[in-house]
């Protein structure tokens, strides 16, 4: 089996993680009714996407 010939130095290891912080998410206002939501995805208060209705609201 291969095994490492030297043990990984503390700044090699961290300069690996450098890369692990999680991103936080992005929002957009809807344009429709101005909720909170995320870029590219229909908005779940109004149902609508892109200026059109795609899920009616109400019951
Ligand atoms: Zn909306």
């Amino acid at each position: 089996m291969a095994v490492p010939k030297r043990k990984t130095s503390p700044s090699k290891r961290n300069m690996r993680r450098s890369h692990h912080a999680l991103a936080v998410p992005s929002f957009q206002e809807c344009s429709n009714c101005g909720e909170l939501k995320r870029p590219h995805n229909l908005c779940a208060a109004c149902g609508h996407y892109n200026g059109r209705e795609i899920l009616s609201t109400e019951a």
